[in-house]
C-alpha cells in the first residue's frame, strides 16, 4: 500500500527521556518502549469517507508518540493498515453506485494527501486487506488447526463462515476488562454479530466470512472463497510488520473493545501467547453536541479545512491543545485560537534572536515524554513566544531556530 511522503525530522541537541504513557489495560502510567528499538502498530482507516478530525487527532497523537521515542534514540518501526474491504465501505459503494475498488482507491489517495498536510510520519509497513488476504488465510487456517476456531454452517453461502472460539484463550478481556453484558452490547453495536445462530459463543468474532452473492471474496485453500474478518486482519498485519510482542497497539478508544480486545486474542493464539504489551487510545472528538460520525453525518473534514485555505499546521495545533486522551468537542472558536497561536509564534520566530531556547526545549520534551501532554508543551511555547515578543530580557542569537526546530521535530509543526 502506497504511504506518503515522510517530513524531514530536524535533530535537535541533546536527548529526550524515556516516553510514559497512560496503558490503557492496566490504567497505569508505563514506559511506552523500554527497549531501543520502539515498535507501534495503529489501525488504519476503512478508507470509505475523508480524514475527519477525529481521525486527525488521531493519527497526530501517535506522530508525537514516534517523534518522542525518536528523540529520545530509539529506532522505531510503525505499521498500519488500511481495512479496503469491509462491509461499510461495501454498503457505502452500493448506496453511491460506486465500484468498492473506486471508492477505496480515492478516499485512500485523500486520506495520503490529508496526513501530508497535517505532517504526519507515515508508517514503515504499510498494508491494505487486499493484498494480504493470502497472509490473513493463513492465519485462519492455522486457528483451525489449533482448535482455536470453528465453521458455522451458512445456507445462503456455498462455504462456511468461521469464527473465532473464544473460550481457548483465558486473557480474552484482559484489554479491555469489560462485563459480559457490556461486552455483547458493544460487540452488537461495533460490527459483531452476538445474536448469529450457530456460534459457540456471542462473542467469538468473525475471521472469515463466506462469499456471498454480490460480494467480493478470494479463493483461500481450506477456507473456500471469501474475505477475512476485521480483527484477525489486524492481528495478522502486525505480527507480520513487527514481530510479537511489539510495544504499543494504538487507535481510537471505540476500538478497545471488540476490535483491540479480539485482535489481541487473535494474536495471542497464533503467536504462543504475546501481544501489543501496551494499549493507547484516543479520546472521540464531538461537533455541534455529538460525536463526529459518518451516520450522523456531522464530520469536519481536514481536506475541506484545508481546500477553505485554513493552514494545515493551524489544525495540527487546534488538535494538540487538547490531551489526546479526553473526548472532547471541535469548534470554531478552537480553530480560531489556534490560528491565533500560530501567527504569534511566528511572529516570536521572526527576529534572529530571543530568549534563552533551552528551557523550552527542556518543557517541550519532558511534557510529550509525560503521557504525550502537548497542551503543557504549548503552553511552554507560549510563554517563550510572550517573552520573546515583549523584549527587553536576555537575547540570544539562534534562539529562534531552536525554538523553530523544537516545536517541528517534537510537535510536528512547521513554522
Ligand atoms: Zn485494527
Amino acid at each position: 500500500m502506497l504511504t506518503w511522503p515522510a517530513p524531514q525530522i530536524p535533530q535537535l541537541p541533546g536527548e529526550g527521556g524515556p516516553v510514559l504513557v497512560r496503558d490503557t489495560s492496566s490504567g497505569r502510567l508505563v514506559e511506552a518502549a523500554p527497549g531501543p528499538e520502539a515498535t507501534l502498530y495503529v489501525c488504519g482507516i476503512t478508507p470509505y469517507d475523508a480524514t475527519h478530525l477525529g481521525h486527525a487527532a488521531t493519527y497526530i497523537a501517535f506522530d508525537v508518540l514516534v517523534r518522542a521515542w525518536l528523540d529520545s534514540g530509539r529506532s522505531v518501526t510503525y505499521a498500519s493498515n488500511v481495512t479496503d474491504v469491509d462491509d461499510p465501505l461495501l454498503e457505502r459503494a452500493t448506496a453511491t453506485g460506486v465500484d468498492w475498488r473506486e471508492l477505496a482507491q480515492d478516499q485512500s489517495a485523500l486520506f495520503r494527501s490529508d496526513m501530508t498536510a497535517l505532517g504526519v510520519v507515515p508508517p514503515d509497513v504499510y498494508r491494505g486487506v487486499v493484498e494480504t488476504v493470502p497472509q490473513i488465510a493463513d492465519g485462519v487456517r492455522r486457528m483451525l488447526e489449533a482448535g482455536a476456531a470453528y465453521r458455522v454452517p451458512t445456507p445462503e453461502a456455498e462455504g462456511d463462515d468461521v469464527y473465532a472460539d473464544l473460550s481457548v484463550d483465558p486473557a480474552f478481556g484482559s484489554v479491555a476488562g469489560l462485563d459480559e453484558a457490556t461486552m455483547r452490547a458493544l460487540s452488537a453495536e461495533r460490527g459483531g454479530d452476538p445474536d448469529r445462530p450457530g456460534k459457540r459463543s456471542p462473542l467469538d468474532p468473525l475471521l472469515w466470512r463466506a462469499e456471498r452473492a454480490g460480494e467480493p471474496a478470494w479463493d483461500a485453500p481450506g477456507l473456500g472463497r471469501g474475505r477475512p474478518g476485521w480483527h484477525i486482519e489486524c492481528a495478522v498485519i502486525a505480527a507480520d510488520g513487527l514481530g510479537v510482542p511489539f510495544d504499543v497497539q494504538g487507535g481510537g478508544s471505540d476500538l478497545v473493545f471488540p476490535h483491540h480486545e479480539c485482535s489481541d486474542s487473535h494474536l495471542r493464539v497464533l503467536d504462543g501467547g504475546a501481544a501489543a504489551r501496551v494499549h493507547l487510545h484516543t479520546g472521540m472528538v464531538g461537533f455541534q453536541g455529538q460525536k463526529m460520525s459518518k451516520s450522523l453525518g456531522n464530520l469536519v473534514l481536514v481536506s475541506r479545512l484545508v481546500a477553505e485555505g485554513v493552514d494545515p499546521m493551524a489544525v495540527r495545533l487546534a488538535v494538540l491543545a487538547h490531551r489526546y486522551r479526553d473526548d472532547w468537542e471541535w469548534t470554531s472558536a478552537d480553530l480560531a485560537a489556534a490560528q491565533e497561536r500560530l501567527a504569534r509564534w511566528r511572529r516570536a520566530l521572526s527576529g534572529n534572536g530571543g530568549p534563552d531556547a533551552a528551557p523550552v526545549l527542556a518543557a517541550v520534551r519532558a511534557a510529550v515524554a509525560d503521557d504525550l501532554d502537548t497542551p503543557t508543551a504549548l503552553a511552554a511555547v507560549d510563554a517563550w513566544a510572550q517573552d520573546a515578543l515583549e523584549g527587553g530580557g536576555p537575547v540570544e542569537e539562534g534562539a529562534p531556530g531552536v525554538v523553530a526546530r523544537t516545536v517541528d521535530a517534537l510537535l510536528g509543526v512547521r513554522l
